[in-house]
């Protein structure tokens, strides 16, 4: 059984500001969360591989690759001391340019601008899953600041989140865990302004940035929102990779890459969650 879990943003309980749109869309847990969700795979003899390591194991074996998106220095600060705490290994995707530029994504102001605003239940659910948010995620990196300006009156002085440094990802891949990419600018490879250019920048660029930084091979690529094709998917065996992380699998296709399918850990889910690793 293999099995391949997607997380993102890790705080301690306390200090989940509300409202918080990462939550509200499933992309940050409680650090309390994490450890009871280790706890369980220990407690049912999953054993933890990297996302690299997969490939080269056996399907019957029980094993867990625990991945984390993005690149939020959260994860260095508190996912880290709870997989340390708990023996367990893990791949983060960092997305190079915030964590090289000491910047945050367009996103990252987005859903600060949101929780700012005064806005009923239904307001907050659509900026957050609805439209706006869809045209908003499907553009272009420039064109979402575009869009920031004109949606809000004010964008925010300070950021709240923060991304990992180049010496922090070092240090998690010298501790043992596996640093992969999820490219420059957390653009979407299949979005209508995609073009081979722009892929080879998020796909090759990153990868060799990371390398330069930890000194290690970068082999596994995260599609950002695990948006992908069969092309992207060429593109990244042809620059050197040889695993990628999708959300859900495209059916009827060739695996031209072990690509794995993975289990979107959102907050208090583990009732879900259990039934998904016991599913096979
Ligand atoms: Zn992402």
């Amino acid at each position: 059984m293999t099995k391949v879990l997607m997380f993102h943003r890790v705080l301690p309980d306390k200090q989940i500001t509300q409202p918080n749109a990462y939550s509200t869309f499933g992309t940050l847990i409680s650090q309390e969360y994490l450890e009871d969700i280790l706890s369980f795979l220990i407690d049912n003899d999953f054993q933890f591989v990297t996302v690299s390591e997969l490939r080269k194991r056996k399907k019957t074996e029980k094993i867990v690759a625990l991945t984390f998106d993005d690149g939020y220095s959260d994860n260095y600060e508190f996912a880290l001391p709870s997989l340390l705490k708990f023996n367990a290994t893990a791949t983060f995707f960092p997305v190079v340019n915030p964590c090289k530029n000491k910047t945050v994504l367009p996103l990252d102001i987005y859903y600060q601008c949101i929780d700012e605003m005064n806005l009923s239940e239904t307001e907050r659910m659509e900026y957050i899953t609805g439209t706006i948010k869809r045209n908003f995620y499907w553009a272009e990196p420039n064109r979402q600041m575009d869009i920031l300006n004109s949606l809000f009156k004010s964008l925010p002085q300070k950021s709240r989140v923060s991304y990992m440094s180049a010496e922090q990802l070092k240090e998690l891949s010298d501790k043992g865990f596996e640093i992969g990419s999820h490219g420059m600018t957390h653009s979407l490879l299949i979005a209508d302004y995609m073009n081979a250019e722009k892929a080879l920048i998020e796909l090759q660029t990153s990868k060799q940035w990371l390398e330069a930084i930890t000194g290690k091979p970068v082999t596994a690529y995260c599609f950002p929102a695990g948006r992908y094709n069969a092309k992207m998917i060429e593109l990244a065996k042809q620059i050197g990779y040889t695993s990628t992380c999708l959300v859900v699998r495209n059916k009827n296709e060739n695996e031209v890459l072990p690509s794995y399918d993975r289990i979107f850990v959102k907050p208090n889910s583990l009732g879900e969650l259990k039934k998904a690793l016991r599913i096979e």
